[in-house]
């Protein structure tokens, strides 16, 4: 730098959170190393898009065929008869230089960490800790019944995700082992496609306060858990 008192300027700012001073010079914090890989992460050379590629996967709602594509800082699984599907939030840079065949797999692999995160608590874009609740149950008798859903609120940024009761429980340990002993892998495959294979159901079984009870598997050997209305997965219960 030429102009080394702007230089100085600009890094007595940094020095603190992001830039540490030493016995050498000055290094990137833990929290500076971060905001270079946001950097990284959202920016990357090559084409940020992908058409959709189909996949072998059967559509929960119909049966129909799903594809796969990526566009815009979205994965896109999407039924190619009744469009159900679903949408991933992935940075470019997490996809660089996975191979077109290989990108189903690194997008669910990114997707149960996103998942495993949230459901630790970290918000998903600032780290921050969430606030959770279940804020809706299912009613088996509507015409078109919708998810029950818990609601994930960062304390920090504000950002809010949710998360099926279904999703949330699907990633809970003890159930990951029972979808692994059955054969399916929750880091290579869609929830959907896991509960495609093996019966599942979601029942709100306590209106006030609000209670789900999630259940896969058939009455021979199951695996379920509750969702209390503090959004805790508790009671969760393998049975042979
Ligand atoms: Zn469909
Ligand atoms: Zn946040």
């Amino acid at each position: 730098m030429t102009d080394t008192g702007n230089f100085n300027y600009h890094l007595s700012r940094l020095v603190g959170s992001f830039v540490a001073k030493t016995d050498e010079g000055y290094e990137l914090t833990y929290a500076g190393r971060m905001v270079v890989g946001a950097i990284l992460a959202g920016t990357y050379d090559a084409e940020a898009t992908v058409a959709p590629i189909p996949l072998d996967w059967d559509c929960l709602q119909c049966g129909g065929a799903f594809t796969l594509g990526y566009e815009d800082g979205y994965a896109r699984l999407q039924c190619q008869t009744c469009d159900s599907g679903a949408v991933i939030p992935i940075p470019p840079g997490a996809l660089d230089s996975v191979p077109v065949d290989e990108l189903p797999t690194a997008v669910m692999q990114w997707y149960r960490a996103r998942v495993q995160r949230i459901r630790s608590g970290f918000c998903s874009v600032c780290t921050g800790r969430t606030e959770r609740r279940l804020t809706d149950g299912v009613d088996p008798e509507a015409d078109d019944p919708t998810p029950s859903t818990v609601r994930f609120e960062c304390r920090r940024c504000d950002t809010v995700t949710t998360l099926s009761g279904a999703t949330l429980v699907t990633y809970h340990p003890i159930v990951e082992g029972f979808f692994r002993e059955h054969g399916m892998a929750t880091d290579r495959r869609h929830p959907t496609q896991l509960w495609n294979s093996i019966e599942s159901r979601v029942q709100t079984v306590c209106d006030e306060p609000l209670t789900v009870e999630v259940t896969f598997g058939t009455d021979s050997e199951s695996v379920s858990a509750r969702i209390e209305a503090d959004g805790r997965v508790t009671n969760v219960e393998r049975r042979h």
